[in-house]
């Protein structure tokens, strides 16, 4: 398009996929429904799938959002997403899930923690449910530390320190993870409550402070091993995290 001014055409399709979430300072701009069909152990799983964006500038003139994309260097910065599975809005019951970003975990396997067997499960586990939604939190690498700062906390990890001390030691505090965004989202595509998939009884609460509605907790431990067990008894030791009966963990 030699033109800067988008074509009407464009602008109407892409209209109709946008929602407005005010928030109390800015707002937040969802883009979907997206259809997104995913190979889940060799079965083909459609998902619905929203992205959203902040900015600081709140209008429904979504003409003016959309011609400021390509200038404002967006891959610098990663976007939160969110995959939906079944009839979320109106479903009685809902199974949902807050996953942060995991660089090593959900792309490379990692086995230093269980970010990577969490994700898969926990689409897995909507799906068979048949209603839910997988948050995935792009700004919470390292539990809110930033890929590169991880990278230095494993060295320090590497070095004996337990993933706490590691990230205080940084001068980061344990888990600076904010859910504030998500529940905003979580709120505009549906307002029945949710029953949460997390072993940490400090996020149910930190999301029902915020305002979400929570009707119970479903646990998710797995892919427990040699190079992750510290990690996990780390969790459970000094992050509030709920031991599962018959978890193989040493103390
Ligand atoms: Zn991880």
């Amino acid at each position: 398009m030699n033109d800067t001014k988008i074509q009407k055409e464009i602008i109407s399709v892409l209209e109709d996929k946008i929602q407005l979430i005010k928030r109390e300072a800015g707002a937040i701009y969802l883009v979907g429904p997206i259809r997104l069909p995913v190979n889940l152990d060799g079965e083909t799983v459609t998902f619905k799938w929203y992205c959203w964006l902040n900015c600081d500038e709140v209008t429904e003139d979504y003409e003016r959002i959309i011609e400021k994309l390509s200038s404002e260097n967006l891959a610098e910065y990663q976007q939160s997403s969110v995959l939906v599975y079944g009839d979320f809005e109106h479903g009685e019951n809902a199974l949902i899930r807050m996953h942060s970003i995991c660089h090593t975990g959900d792309i490379f396997g990692s086995k230093r923690c269980d970010c990577g067997f969490q994700l898969k499960q926990s689409m897995k586990m909507i799906k068979e449910y048949g209603t839910g939604a997988l948050f995935y939190l792009a700004n919470h690498e390292g539990r809110g530390i930033g890929l590169f700062s991880k990278a230095m906390a494993y060295v320090l990890q590497e070095n004996g320190y337990d993933t706490v001390d590691a990230n205080v030691n940084l001068g980061f505090v344990d888990d600076s993870r904010n859910y504030s965004d998500a529940i905003h989202v979580l709120k505009a595509l549906r307002t029945k409550p949710v029953t949460l998939i997390t072993n940490n009884p400090k996020k149910l609460q930190a999301l029902e402070n915020a305002g979400m509605l929570v009707s119970g907790r479903t646990p998710l431990w797995g892919d427990i091993s040699e190079f992750n067990e510290k990690y996990l008894q780390t969790k459970i030791n000094r992050s509030g995290h709920l031991e599962q009966e018959g978890m193989p963990l040493h103390d």
